[in-house]
């Protein structure tokens, strides 16, 4: 297989250079605007110059007209605010594209508009024809409760029902029957009433292997194509120029490729292959370790514009499922929502020390950044345990190994993170989404070190911005939100859905959101040299927006869109109060 790195590069490498020195008449320009540079000291300039796809100076409106000849573009953005466009730190777009390509997945607030869902569906489909719903999460529902066995049956009695919640599910009794589910199988997964020993519907992540629904709708290559491209444009919207993709393997690869090759990609990628690469079957450490021996990439291996990301693990459940790998046992309220019987139950775990220490020793022996999906603090401990003991043979501090998730830092798991150079890729819209259910879930002790933004980059964590997207289309409605202006909004107010303000003590400033989505992301993937900010020698990846982020009402900084972005120089998304000249 052909190695990608050097031939780009070095391109890329050249054309930058000679630009900076004598950049001579500019392609583009923008003028009189409100340019946040995001550079070291936060300048805030007025113009910028373009050439080809680099930013060739950043200064006043005059010093940027001397660049203007008869060719140049020249757009004037009218005062408004311009920004180093957004990189986005974790996002699953290849499923995401896909997700509403058949029907529209609602948005249930409670359990009464889920069953009026189901039932409606059951009209549209015939008998023994599967009702699933991808992405369920219960925890985000009013009543906080699962929907029992005899509401699923009343409202679907001869359809089988599921509700994926990606860790775990919640499956009806025609589901059962149609796969055989019944109170003898005996699979860890499927809960049992402690009375009856019957099964309760809801199952975790290792039943969900046993439902006979139907297999994935098969699309072709140039379908998923055309669907990425069209949700990549749709993160553009929001001023997103890079994301971070969270799993993907050589195929998804090729496909960015691909849309590069047929001008077809609007955001550059940074894409994570997960291990084991198919998640169908259970493989050994040994397995999985050859298999990443047997890759002919590393991560940064790529381009300016798709690059292999982190060897990518999952190492325990999740906190919406109740699957997390907690510090202590869930505790007794937890057991209520979520239904399991064991008071000692602390969430599920992948991997042990000694496997884990394999697993991150093979990565910072081989070229690879790692990171590790981790969503409870027993999870995060034992990861910070495994990193401190192979940090002691191989330095980890300029790796940039992250904990993806990790939702419970507490001061002492963010002082070890500080002391390795562990850094945090955190989500800010679960604050609005999960942050009320978790201080009822867990107590107000527990929850207190849900996302301490503030903690973290008081000691001088590098913390990261991302959203997790899985499913839907929508900006703000979709699991999870990718709006990334909500996703700062979050972090700047600490605000959930229901308007409750949580540990306002975690406030970080409008200055620090934006830094996270653009330098912190950009040192994420090893490329603060190119972006993350707007100053001469850097890539032209810009957004112009909507509202002054700094200046306009805190509530309106989620409500935010770009007005204009521009990826390498070249316009990815302009809206119609924008004017090109
Ligand atoms: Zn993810």
């Amino acid at each position: 297989m052909k190695r990608w790195t050097a031939i780009d590069n070095r391109i890329n490498e050249n054309s930058a250079l000679g630009l900076v020195e004598d950049p001579g008449f500019a392609d583009v320009v923008i003028l009189n605007g409100k340019v946040l540079t995001i550079d070291e000291n936060f300048t805030i300039a007025d113009s910028i110059a373009i050439k080809a796809d680099r930013i060739v100076k950043v200064g006043t409106q005059a010093e940027i007209r001397n660049l203007i000849n008869i060719d140049t573009t020249v757009i004037d953005v009218e005062g408004r605010t311009v920004i180093p466009g957004l990189i986005e730190a974790h996002l699953h777009p290849e499923q995401a594209s896909l997700s509403e390509l058949e029907a529209e997945i609602p948005v249930v607030k409670t359990i009464d508009e889920l069953l009026q869902w189901i039932k409606k569906q059951t009209e549209l489909k015939s008998e023994n024809d599967w009702i699933i719903f991808p992405k369920f999460f219960y925890t985000r529902l009013k009543e906080l409760r699962p929907p029992t066995l005899k509401e699923l049956d009343d409202v679907a009695p001869g359809n089988p029902v599921f509700l994926n919640g990606s860790f775990g599910g919640i499956i009806n009794s025609a589901a059962m029957s149609i796969s055989n589910i019944t109170e003898n199988t005996s699979d860890e997964g499927i809960m049992k009433d402690p009375f009856s020993d019957q099964p309760t519907g809801i199952i975790s992540r290792s039943a969900i292997k046993l439902l006979k629904t139907p297999p994935d709708k098969i699309y072709s290559e140039k379908e998923k194509a055309a669907a990425l491209a069209t949700m990549l444009n749709r993160y553009n919207r929001y001023g997103i120029t890079s994301i971070c993709s969270g799993a993907g393997d050589m195929q998804t690869f090729n496909m960015y490729r691909e849309l590069k090759k047929t001008g077809e990609l609007t955001c550059r990628v940074f894409l994570n292959i997960r291990f084991p690469l198919d998640l169908r079957h259970s493989v050994s450490v040994d397995e999985m370790l050859d298999s990443v021996n047997k890759m002919d990439v590393k991560t940064g291996d790529g381009d300016e514009w798709v690059k292999i990301g982190a060897l990518k693990i999952i190492l325990d459940g999740g906190i919406l499922t109740g699957t997390a790998y907690m510090r202590e046992p869930w505790g007794q309220r937890a057991q209520e929502v979520f239904g399991f019987e064991d008071s000692d139950f602390r969430g599920i775990i992948n991997y042990n020390f000694d496997e884990l220490e394999r697993i991150v020793t093979k990565a910072a022996t081989s070229g690879w950044k790692f990171a590790a999906h981790c969503t409870g603090g027993g999870g995060v401990d034992l990861l910070l345990d495994v990193f401190e003991k192979v940090d002691k043979t191989i330095p980890l501090s300029d790796k940039r190994f992250a904990i993806i998730h990790g939702n419970f830092f507490t001061q002492e798991s963010i002082t070890r993170m500080r002391e390795i150079g562990i850094y945090a890729d955190a989500q800010a819209a679960w604050l609005y989404k999960d942050a009320d259910a978790f201080s009822d879930i867990l107590g107000q002790e527990r929850a207190s070190h849900f996302l301490p933004f503030r903690s973290m980059i008081d000691k001088d964590i590098m913390v990261n911005g991302g959203s997790d997207h899985m499913v839907k289309f929508d900006a703000n409605l979709s699991v999870n939100p990718f709006n990334p202006f909500l996703g700062m909004w979050c972090m700047i107010t600490r605000t959930t859905e229901h308007g409750n303000v949580f540990h306002p003590n975690e406030i970080i400033t409008r200055e620090e959101a934006l830094r996270i989505y653009t330098m912190n992301n950009a040192y994420a993937t090893f490329e603060e040299d190119i972006k993350g900010s707007i100053e001469a020698g850097k890539l032209a990846d810009i957004a112009v927006l909507s509202h002054d982020i700094l200046a306009c009402p805190a509530d309106q900084i989620r409500d935010i869109e770009s007005v204009l972005t521009m990826v390498g120089g070249k316009v990815v998304y302009a809206n119609e109060a924008i004017k090109l000249k």
